[in-house]
């Protein structure tokens, strides 16, 4: 008998806001990692952009991506932006739900992927499809 992570399901309430705590966390963390990659030079060169980015939070976002200097963060940014789109799902009540066929996808699989979008056999299949 699978466990019960293993069922597609929805999350509890209580499940949902552990996610909620983890990417806020992740997204601090991520933050706090982005200027400390930065190193001096550019950060006083930035500096405002810098604090611009962290007083605007989404806005602030946008304005990091277009600003190529900055690509050597852009991994991280990327993460930036997936934790953002989770916590909006979240917010929208359709976290957990497969972007593709709408059915729950397990927990089991947000517990290791927490942004992922789709389920497995979605994600499976899309990966196959990109590959041709
Ligand atoms: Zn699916």
């Amino acid at each position: 008998m699978p466990a019960k992570d293993q069922e597609r399901r929805r999350l509890t309430d209580k499940e949902l806001q552990a996610f909620t705590k983890d990417l806020l966390e992740r997204k601090r963390q991520l933050w706090g990692e982005i200027s400390d990659d930065i190193d001096d030079d550019v950060r006083e060169e930035h500096q405002e952009l810098i604090q611009m980015a962290k007083d605007a939070g989404d806005r602030g976002l946008a304005e990091l991506r277009e600003n190529t200097i900055f690509s050597y963060i852009k991994l991280k940014v990327e993460e930036l932006e997936a934790i953002e789109e989770a916590l909006k799902r979240i917010e929208d009540g359709k976290y957990g739900r497969c972007q593709n066929c709408s059915r729950w996808i397990r927990p089991a699989r947000l517990q290791v992927q927490p942004y992922a979008v789709r389920c497995r056999a979605c994600q499976e299949k899309r990966e196959l499809t990109e590959r041709i």
